[in-house]
């Protein structure tokens, strides 16, 4: 029974990938997002971004780890994310390190794979939070909404959550520290609702103004997907194709900047 990894798995962002978890094992999340694929999250672990867990990594980490990447020669990416926001756990570091060190200690067939890590982008108002997750090779940092109302239909983030403008100020940040070598993705899930007093996010104009975010941010690389599992709510589905390469061209010709990559998956 292993405490922390799972997989690996094809991811179709990632290629193959190695999920680690460091929350234990119960959801804890500052949004309880209408699409979450792990179910909804209960009141009691829907918690604010101040929110810490200590969770220390146990002897199985490092042993874990090992035992799993030997194996594996060809692994692309060390995924940290799964059971809620990762960035809640103040341990985070000491996994990092651990898992720096493993990586270092395995001959690779082909180049090393990434160290990298989930963020819902809630506590990156946090200066020391910037700082511990700018230490992953490649950052994904969710940002579904950049107008209020649609980030409060889609992530129903925790009341002490900051706006949607805040976070992308944090991500604006976030980008400006990080150096050259380390990348971020700002990833961006779309979906459809079936229910008329519930507006998704694919409307134009959560779409116009995630264009302007993305345009002030300037991340390495924009990500556009969908629901692809069962979602937390049932009145929400998947966008198809179609749409999904009408927003990235959309977003192109807005944003402008052949330095971004912006795709669909
Ligand atoms: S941020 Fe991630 S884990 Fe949290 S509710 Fe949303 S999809 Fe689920």
């Amino acid at each position: 029974m292993r405490e922390y990894t799972y997989g690996p798995f094809q991811s179709r962002r990632l290629k193959l990938s190695l999920g680690v978890d460091i929350l234990p094992k119960c959801k804890k999340c500052t949004y309880d997002c209408v699409y979450c694929e792990i179910g909804p999250t209960g009141k009691r672990d829907l918690v604010s971004p101040e929110f810490r867990i200590k969770a220390p990594p146990s002897n199985n980490f490092r042993n874990e780890l090992f035992d799993i990447l030997k194996h594996v020669s060809h692994l692309n990416s060390i995924t940290f994310g799964y059971n809620g926001e990762t960035t809640l756990n103040e341990n985070l570091l000491d996994f990092l390190k651990i898992a720096t060190e493993v990586r270092e200690q395995i001959k690779w067939s082909d180049k090393k794979p990434a160290l990298t890590i989930f963020t819902n982008s809630s506590t990156l108002h946090f200066k020391e939070i910037r700082e511990r997750v700018k230490r992953f090779d490649l950052v994904l940092a969710k940002l579904d909404a950049s107008v209020q109302k649609d980030f409060e239909i889609t992530n129903r983030p925790h009341e002490e959550t900051p706006s949607s403008e805040m976070i992308i100020e944090a991500l604006v940040k976030l980008k400006n520290e990080m150096t050259r070598e380390n990348k971020l993705a700002i990833q961006c899930l779309i979906y459809n609702s079936y229910r008329d007093d519930v507006i998704s996010n694919n409307n134009e104009e959560n779409i116009k103004q995630l264009a302007i975010a993305i345009k002030k941010i300037k991340p390495d690389m924009v990500q556009i997907y969908s629901i692809a599992r069962i979602p937390a709510q049932y009145h929400v589905f998947a966008i198809g194709d179609e749409r999904k390469r009408e927003i990235v061209q959309f977003l192109k010709n807005f944003v402008d900047n052949e330095k971004i990559e912006i795709n669909y998956y």
